[in-house]
């Protein structure tokens, strides 16, 4: 078999995975929201075999995106990191607590990564009265609501409060000291996923989806955003990781992915302006990953965040990248086009691997190793 008789057995076998990935679009309610794309769909887009059961999501009428829990109801979305297949959820009437009594995650493929025991309470305000954080949402002209995760509080107050009920809430870490009453409970609701797991794709800066429309089988595309180059170079960089050596990818892919998800290690992290493909296992590893260059990532502004952290753009005060909430006077960097912003470290960290977005996927400005790959 020649050269010629591979190429065209490479494009008929491969195109229909390209094509595929191609038909699911990143949608969004707004210009200002969160990007919908694998596992999520936006509901009533009629596109085929672009999301997984489950991950229905629907706009309401101010754009804001929304997600439908079959036992709990509608909650507002947040954020969602597609990296480490996180969500923060908040109530659209801002009393998380009154939701939380009566949460139910089945039938979701959600779950929370860690629970906590709390007890909630009624107790008259004269006792309550600026000794306790209450929730001001349950409270009324006469009765304080409380809410803690130490026994030993909650049966002293019982003497004097009513016990509402006491059950295992969902929390983003535990709370381990819970002196007062918490007013933890008023964050946002902190979910993950583990099917289907992207993850490794996603930190690759590959895209997940459905491999045609009536597999179920999860593949992984390399997509260069919205701007991206013809479908001629994407079958190009798709041949070129098909045949390339396995073993030795895998094996840079394995390190550079292990390099990425450890923060703590990010000073070490591999520079990568190369192209590098691989995925070790899960979704199929059509992946090819160009970073960005130091001088690149450099001209992107930074900025420190001030006492009010307002930040400019479509962004919210998570970072979509380790979904913690920024604090005044970290350091952030926007990506110039699309005014996504992040932590430095983070996005550094993600940029050195990926030129693209992690939020839309735009390519923010060409590699030097992408330029000469185009020139081809
Ligand atoms: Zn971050
Ligand atoms: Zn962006």
């Amino acid at each position: 078999m020649g050269t010629i008789d591979v190429l065209f057995f490479l494009i008929f076998f491969l195109f229909p995975i390209i094509f595929a990935s191609e038909e699911c679009q990143i949608s969004m309610c707004d210009n200002k929201s969160i990007p919908i794309r694998f596992p999520f769909q936006l509901e009533g887009q009629n596109l085929q075999n672009c999301g997984y059961p489950g991950f229905d999501l629907t706009c309401n009428s101010q754009n804001l995106t929304v997600l439908k829990l079959p036992f709990s109801g509608e909650f507002f979305v947040r954020q969602i990191s597609y990296i480490t297949q996180e969500i923060l959820l908040y109530d659209p009437f801002k009393c998380l607590p009154r939701r939380l009594l009566s949460f139910n995650l089945s039938g979701s493929p959600f779950v929370s990564a860690f629970y906590q025991n709390f007890t909630f309470l009624m107790c008259p305000s004269s006792l309550t009265k600026s000794r306790y954080t209450s929730i001001d949402c349950l409270s009324n002209s006469t009765h304080s609501a409380l809410a803690t995760s130490s026994m030993s509080l909650a049966t002293s107050m019982s003497a004097s409060c009513e016990v509402i009920s006491t059950l295992q809430v969902p929390v983003s870490r535990p709370v381990r000291y819970d002196e007062g009453f918490s007013s933890a409970l008023n964050n946002d609701l902190h979910l993950t996923w583990y099917e289907p797991d992207c993850s490794i794709c996603e930190a690759q800066g590959g895209l997940c989806g459905f491999k045609s429309n009536i597999s179920q089988d999860i593949g992984c595309f390399y997509f260069p955003g919205k701007d991206g180059s013809n479908d001629g170079l994407k079958l190009f960089r798709i041949i070129c990781f098909s045949i390339a050596v396995p073993a030795i990818t895998c094996a840079v892919g394995i390190a550079c992915f292990a390099c990425f998800v450890d923060r703590t290690n990010h000073l070490n992290a591999r520079r990568s302006t190369t192209a590098v493909a691989a995925a070790p296992e899960g979704p199929e590893p059509a992946i090819v990953m160009m970073g960005l260059d130091e001088t690149t990532i450099e001209s992107y502004q930074k900025l420190v965040l001030g006492e009010s952290r307002r930040l400019p753009g479509p962004n919210d005060i998570t970072c979509p990248i380790c979904l913690s909430e920024y604090c005044s006077k970290e350091t952030l960097r926007c990506i110039p086009d699309c005014k996504h912003c992040f932590h430095a470290e983070c996005i550094d960290e993600w940029l050195r691997l990926n030129g693209t977005c992690p939020v839309c996927r735009n390519n923010p400005s060409p590699s030097p190793a992408r330029v000469s790959l185009d020139s081809v």
